[in-house]
């Protein structure tokens, strides 16, 4: 079965037209929760059944609070948060916290509640139907990590947020068929510095990491998409990507919202 990946924003930061990282996957699993939520209708967002979340950082996170508030009453059912560890503390601690927002994993009660939150160990896959869902390794600022969604017939992996990485890499090579690669790059090359301090890429960063991608790991259809550009650098650090790419075999292409990857 081909699964379909509706792109509802991909931007590092907002403005006008631009939502940030929120990946909705056949209708009913959302893959990090950022401002792109917003332009769903309230059927489209009762139909969430799970969310995965990358990391704790607020462009990824901030529309949960208001799902759990949209459709948590109108569900039959809790909406499955996961997340690595310090994702879950983060949330329970600094967000559902009944300060900053309602802790929706009691309300209305602790039996059955709104939203539940799942713990996931870095490399153990989930099998929701069809699809698998394995969280992989990266290296950012925080915990965090990317996702390889894997369908009967192909695969797609999503950094999310992340800077220069070994261990990233080499559980990609470890995937099969891999259709497509969703990729940051946050920042210009004059910016090389903040992206590293910052746990982020810059266009020549990328061009690096990307020769760590094994060919044999890649479908002869495959695609490398970059998101996560901040707002003030956007066109300009994708032609900074172009200038990079002669000597890839794949030439990255910017991530717009409203487009759907299938796999
Ligand atoms: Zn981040
Ligand atoms: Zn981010």
């Amino acid at each position: 079965m081909t699964c379909h990946l509706r792109v509802l924003g991909c931007s590092g930061g907002i403005g006008a037209d631009l939502r940030t990282t929120s990946l909705l996957l056949d209708d009913h699993i959302l893959i990090d929760a950022g401002t792109g939520v917003g332009d769903l209708t309230l059927d489209e967002l009762r139909n969430i059944d799970y969310v995965f979340l990358t990391h704790s950082h607020l462009d990824h996170i901030c529309s949960l609070p208001f799902i759990a508030d949209a459709v948590g009453g109108s569900r039959d059912k809790p909406l499955k948060v996961y997340g690595i560890y310090e994702t879950i503390h983060a949330l329970q601690e600094h967000i559902f916290n009944n300060v900053i927002w309602p802790d929706f994993t009691k309300i209305p009660d602790a039996k059955h509640p709104f939203i539940t939150l799942h713990l996931l160990e870095i490399h153990e896959p989930i099998k929701l139907g069809a699809i698998t869902i394995t969280a992989l390794p990266v290296d950012h600022s925080i915990a965090a990590n990317a996702y390889a969604i894997c369908s009967d017939t192909g695969t797609l992996v999503f950094s999310g947020d992340t800077g220069v990485s070994e261990d990233f890499w080499q559980a990609v090579n470890q995937q099969k068929q891999l259709k497509h690669l969703i990729i940051e790059t946050s920042f210009l090359d004059q910016e090389e510095v903040l992206a590293v301090i910052s746990g982020h890429l810059s266009p020549s960063l990328l061009a690096s990491e990307l020769r760590k991608l094994d060919p044999n790991t890649c479908h002869p259809d495959a695609k490398i998409w970059v998101c996560h550009l901040k707002p003030d650098g956007g066109d300009a650090i994708m032609q900074e990507i172009d200038t990079h790419a002669n000597n890839l075999s794949i030439k990255p292409q910017k991530l717009l919202r409203g487009l759907t990857l299938s796999f």
